[in-house]
Order: structure tokens, then sequence, then C-alpha cells
């Protein structure tokens, strides 16, 4: 068996994992663009993204990751074009909340959130494109445009297991597609027209805006270097998108760009895909609105192996809520059991790796949480029998530790307060302790305005984030 190993979108088969600089693994993951909140097909990526970091790190890698956020595309151009405000005060808010968003299901954050439009992104990708003309991987067309020649990069179609014959047009070519020399090719530079309103940057090739695929290539290649260890997404990226970074990178490089492709399957709900004419499209903020945790939802997107397809549904919603009860229950009679004086420790089971084994085998989560259930299931018997004791239990609320900080599920908020909502959360304490009761609604309604709902428990007050209204 081997020790730790990953399935390759490149090859189609499972790779033995190792990076190119051990212990060091750089990863690379497509953001979200910024023109809605991101709904639950899109966090079911980055919460396999998160799963790959987290066992990596367990099995002693130090992972760099970036993700990056499409902050100009056609969608956001239009969303700001309806709004009548700039392309930045249209992103802007959906940035904020979709990092909010990450924090609500623990996500760990990536090291760099590059974005598309800032300078120094602009500059590679504009170099980028340059290189490309001279090595007559790119041309300008008559509309302008700058696009990639897929014919003269013979790897094209390697990812996607697609036949260059399949991309030549066989019937009529639509008419807005004369420009090029063939349908497959892709933009690299986009020439402005009227729907761009102000956005626009100056190029050699004249004004315009950088194509999606060039964006990628550009952050990950600035920020990584030229050859990335991983680079992940969901499986509608791989064609054209993620082709197209490596014909990009590559021609550029002339080096392998990505040792590893991963990617995640698709979300359904209701064993239907997510529409908003269907009425089963739901952003994290609808799901939380119905009543449920991050941690919750964490753990309804977590569940599945993440080449394998997910249905999502509110029963599924329920069961992932009894689940993670069943593992609250099962810690708390461990920590009762491990504070007991009770002597008696025969037959308990020992604690083990076969969970971490389990993610070892492309993160076959399945396999590890069965691992978890079936342990609890075997110490709970052994506990009712009285035959595991104080050190016993100590030993398995370790061994949840260990297996915490790749599940990232425990009970405890572990969300950090920002410091100005630190600061009036202590001076609300502080004004209770006086029983100033008026200060202490004047802070709990200062506190409500800036997003925070206060809650008064026999255990002091407890601040959580409220979930806001849509835009
Ligand atoms: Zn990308």
């Amino acid at each position: 068996m081997m020790a730790l190993g990953f399935f390759n979108t490149y090859s189609r088969a499972l790779e033995e994992f190792s990076p190119r600089d051990p212990p060091n693994v750089s990863i690379y993951t497509c953001g979200p663009t910024v023109y809605s909140n991101a709904h639950i097909g899109n966090f079911r990526a980055y919460i396999f993204e998160d799963l790959l970091q987290r066992h990596l790190e367990t099995r002693g890698f130090k992972v760099h990751r970036v993700m990056n956020i499409t902050d100009v595309d056609d969608k956001t151009i239009r969303g700001a074009r309806e709004a009548k405000i700039s392309l930045t005060d249209f992103t802007e808010p959906f940035k904020r909340r979709f990092f909010e968003d990450l924090e609500t299901l623990r996500i760990k954050p990536a090291n760099e959130y590059p974005g598309a439009t800032e300078p120094r992104y602009l500059a590679r990708m504009i170099e980028m494109i340059a290189e490309l003309i001279k090595s007559d991987l790119a041309y300008q067309a008559e509309d302008k445009s700058v696009y990639f020649r897929i014919n003269k990069f013979p790897n094209y179609g390697k990812l996607a297991h697609l036949n260059l014959e399949e991309l030549r047009p066989t019937g009529r070519v639509r008419s807005d597609e004369y420009e090029k020399e063939n349908i497959g090719d892709f933009a690299l530079w986009k020439a402005w027209d009227e729907a761009d309103g102000e956005v626009a940057w100056d190029s050699p090739w004249g004004r315009g805006r950088p194509g999606w695929h060039i964006e990628c290539s550009a952050m990950a290649t600035t920020l990584l270097g030229d050859q990335l260890d991983i680079h992940c997404g969901g499986v509608d990226n791989i064609f054209p998108h993620h082709e197209a970074e490596i014909a990009q990178s590559e021609g550029v490089t002339g080096k392998k760009f990505v040792r590893y492709w991963m990617h995640c399957a698709h979300l359904l709900v209701d064993n239907q895909k997510m529409s908003k004419s269907l009425g089963n499209f739901y952003t994290l903020r609808d799901v939380i609105a119905k009543g449920y945790s991050g941690r919750e939802v964490r753990y309804a997107l977590l569940r599945v192996h993440y080449r394998a397809p997910l249905n999502f549904t509110f029963e599924g919603m329920e069961e992932s809520r009894q689940a993670l009860a069943r593992i609250n229950k099962w810690l708390e009679r461990l920590r009762e059991t491990s504070g007991s004086a009770s002597p008696e420790e025969q037959r308990a089971p020992v604690p083990n790796n076969d969970f971490q084994q389990a993610l070892d085998d492309d993160l076959n989560i399945s396999g590890a949480l069965g691992v978890l259930f079936e342990s609890i299931r075997e110490t709970n018997r052994a506990m009712d029998a009285n035959e595991l004791g104080p050190a016993a239990a100590k030993a398995w609320l370790q061994w949840w530790d260990g297996i915490n900080q790749v599940l990232a599920l425990d009970a405890a908020e572990t969300l950090a307060l920002p410091p100005e909502i630190e600061a009036l959360a202590e001076a609300r304490r502080l004004a209770r302790l006086a029983k100033n009761w008026q200060k202490s609604d004047e802070l709990r309604k200062d506190l409500n305005a800036r997003g925070w709902e206060v809650r008064d428990t026999k255990d002091g007050q407890k601040i959580t984030r409220r979930v806001g209204p849509e835009p």
C-alpha cells in the first residue's frame, strides 16, 4: 500500500504524493467570482481543499496555499453596470461576505488571496501574453482581441483527455467567432467593447481586459513559481479553464506547470442540478438562515468523498446534526470518565492511526469517518461495561484532538472576535458587573448594529456573528 496518494486528473490514476521540495507543498485553488454570495456547491470545493490542506499538515507537510479572487469578468461588469456603481464598489461586499463564510465553515484561510485587477498581476498577464505572441502561440485577431493558438500547443487537451480534432468546427461557425483561426482558440486579452463601460486597461494591443484563464496562470506563477505541486478545483473547471492554464503557463515557462491536478465532483440538491429556476439553489447564508450552524454545514459538505457527487438534502442536514450530537455526547462522556477515579480498565479499545491512514488513500473520508464512529461505538460500549478508565479516556480525548485538526468539528466556538467587537464585549461585561443595565443595553444595541448577536448565559455573555440579509 502506498503511503500517501492522490488521484491525478492528468494521468487518471492514483499516484503516490511526492512534492518538489518536501516538506513544502504549494497549492493553487481557483477561488470565487465575486458577483453574488457563494453557494453551497462552491463551498463543497473549498471544504475539499481544506480537508486536503489539513491532512497534508497532519502528515508533516508545510502547505502554502493561494486562492484567487476573480473580480473582473462578464458577470461582475454586468452587475456593476446594473447597480450603477464602480466595479470595485460592486465586488467589495461580496468579497467580504465570502471571507465571513469561510470563517463560518472553519475553512483555513489561504496564505494569499490575489485579486485579478491588482496592478502587479495585470502586469504579469500582459507580460505573459506578449511572450506567447512572440513564440507564435498567440495572435491578435481582426476584432483586436488576442487569442491562444491551440494548434501550436501539442499537449492541448491532455488534461481533459480531449482529442484536438473534436475541437475543430464541423458545421457552421458562429458568426461572432469568425475572427478566430480555430473555434477552440481562447481569448487571452479581450478588446474593449461597449458593454465593458469604464472597465478597461491599457495594453500593447489596445484597451481591454484579461481573459479569465490568463488571470490564474499569472497569479499562480507570480506567487508560487513556475511549477506547482497541487492545483485544485471543481470538475467543471477542467475544461476549458485548467486546460487553458496549462497551455498558457507551459507556453511561457517551458516547464511542467502542475504535478497533481485534483478535482472535486458536483454537488446536487435533491438529486438535481442546483438552479434558481428549480428553486433548489442555496447560498451558505440560505442554509444558515434555516437554523443550521456552520459546523453542521461543514460536516454535511465534508462527509462524502470528494470525487463522488454529493447529494445535498435537508434530511442530510438532520443526519449531520445527529452525527455531531453523537460526537458531542461521546466527548462529554470521555471527559467525565477522564476525571473520575474509576480503577476499572480492562478490555478497553486502544487509539490507533486508522483515521489518518484512511485519508492517505486519496482522502477517503467515508473510511475515516467510519473509523471515528466505530471507535465511538466501541469506547461507549467499554464505558457502559465499566471497562474504560481515566487513563484510556484521556488517550481517546487526545486521539480526538488529532483527528479534529483535520475535521475541525469541535463544538467550541472557535471564532476570534475582531478587536473592536472584543472591546465592546469587554465593556459590556464590566457594565453588567457594575449592574449598569442601561449601559449594558446600549452596548448590546451597538454590537447588534455592527452585525453581532449577544446572548447572556449562565457562563457569561456569548457573542456570535449575525447572518446578514441578502444584498
Ligand atoms: Zn482558475
